[in-house]
């Protein structure tokens, strides 16, 4: 073996690089999957629509060969429809993670801004810092409410990125104070509507009104696809077609095309099952302060809890050990806390058996 004595001990890569950690996904156990009740990553434990399944067994084996399309053109139509806005306000992502990388890459230069709440989905300064760009972060108030002068404090950023129903505390914002931040900042408000279908209610009414408002999407979770990636935003036609020449060419691919559009055919499935989650994080919310714990109201698939000792880290690892895997962020703002995704109530029982 040569060395190269020059290149040894030398980092190639961009400081930026260099200097962050890296998003840290949930645990996903590949070895046995089965041996865990997993209410970490806010998958549904529900099955996706009977519709997918008869689709994968007509796909034509030849058809493999070929590329996708690029755009995802029948796929575009069918979100359209369902909102009642036009292909032309929709592009397509290798899941919503997708979709905010190219919100990113299209709005942000390196050493510009970007802005987003503490706690908010964890993936955006990281999106950032790979951008080479800064995040202003901007703590929640009193309960995980929107803080005081909000604009002012992001007024800085060329995008303000923001997940409602929030991630990781399931809480909603009152709808007017998100409406008033996209009249009133100059830049762009990217709405993470990842938990929309859980909530009462969205923002899509905004994309006809705004022409800095993108609204982002997922079949991860309340479709039950997280396996198929599959995301997608709603904007005005001109937001869309520039964030087309950013996306990657063939971004989503030909299954995950017509897995998407046999699944959002299923309307009457997507109500029966956010239906029964809805229920069930009821019924998961109640139990839970009878039992002291302090919990946030949510909007989502999932709970935002804290136990009665606060000691939230030692609760994540009792459940561990006992077969159940939640979520638990480390940190002063989140810290006292943990996430559970809402499972079956078979799943909340046990879970609630152990507790
Ligand atoms: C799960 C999640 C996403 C990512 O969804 P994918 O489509 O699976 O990439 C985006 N934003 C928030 C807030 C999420 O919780």
């Amino acid at each position: 073996m040569t060395s190269n004595s020059k290149t040894q001990n030398k980092s190639f890569f961009r400081p930026e690089i260099d200097a962050m950690k890296g998003y840290v996904p949930g645990e996903q156990p590949q070895k046995r999957p089965k041996g865990f009740i997993k209410l970490n990553t806010n998958e549904n434990p529900y099955p996706s629509s009977r519709l997918v399944k008869k689709l994968l067994s007509s796909i034509a084996f030849d058809r493999l060969r070929l590329y996708p399309d690029p755009v995802g053109n029948e796929l575009r139509k069918t979100i359209a429809s369902l909102h009642r806005l036009k292909p032309e306000n929709v592009i397509l992502g290798n899941g919503s993670d997708d979709i905010l990388a190219i919100a990113v890459r299209s709005f942000v230069g390196q050493n510009e801004s970007i802005a987003c709440l503490e706690p908010d989905y964890s993936l955006y300064p990281v999106l950032s810092q790979i951008q080479g760009a800064k995040c202003i972060k901007i703590p929640l108030g009193k309960g995980f409410s929107l803080p005081l002068n909000l604009i002012k404090k992001a007024a800085r950023a060329k995008i303000f990125m923001i997940s409602r129903p929030n991630a990781p505390t399931g809480t909603t914002f009152p709808i007017n104070a998100i409406k008033n931040l996209c009249s009133n900042f100059h830049g762009i408000v990217l709405i993470d509507e990842a938990y929309a279908d859980f909530a009462k209610d969205n923002c899509i009414g905004f994309i006809k009104k705004f022409p800095n408002v993108i609204i982002s999407r997922t079949l991860s979770k309340s479709y039950s696809l997280a396996g198929v990636r599959i995301g997608y935003a709603l904007a005005q036609k001109k937001l869309i077609n520039g964030m087309m020449k950013v996306k990657d060419s063939y971004n989503v691919n030909f299954l995950t095309q017509k897995i998407a559009s046999a699944a959002l055919q299923d309307q009457e499935y997507l109500r029966k099952i956010t239906e029964k989650i809805r229920k069930t994080r009821g019924y998961l919310i109640d139990s839970l302060r009878k039992k002291g714990f302090e919990v946030c109201d949510s909007e989502a698939n999932f709970v935002f809890a804290s136990p009665p000792d606060g000691n939230a880290g030692k609760l994540y690892k009792y459940l561990k050990k006992n077969g159940i895997l939640i979520r638990y962020f480390p940190g002063p703002a989140t810290g006292k806390y943990v996430r559970i995704t809402v499972g079956t109530d078979r799943e909340t029982k046990r879970l609630l058996e152990l507790l």
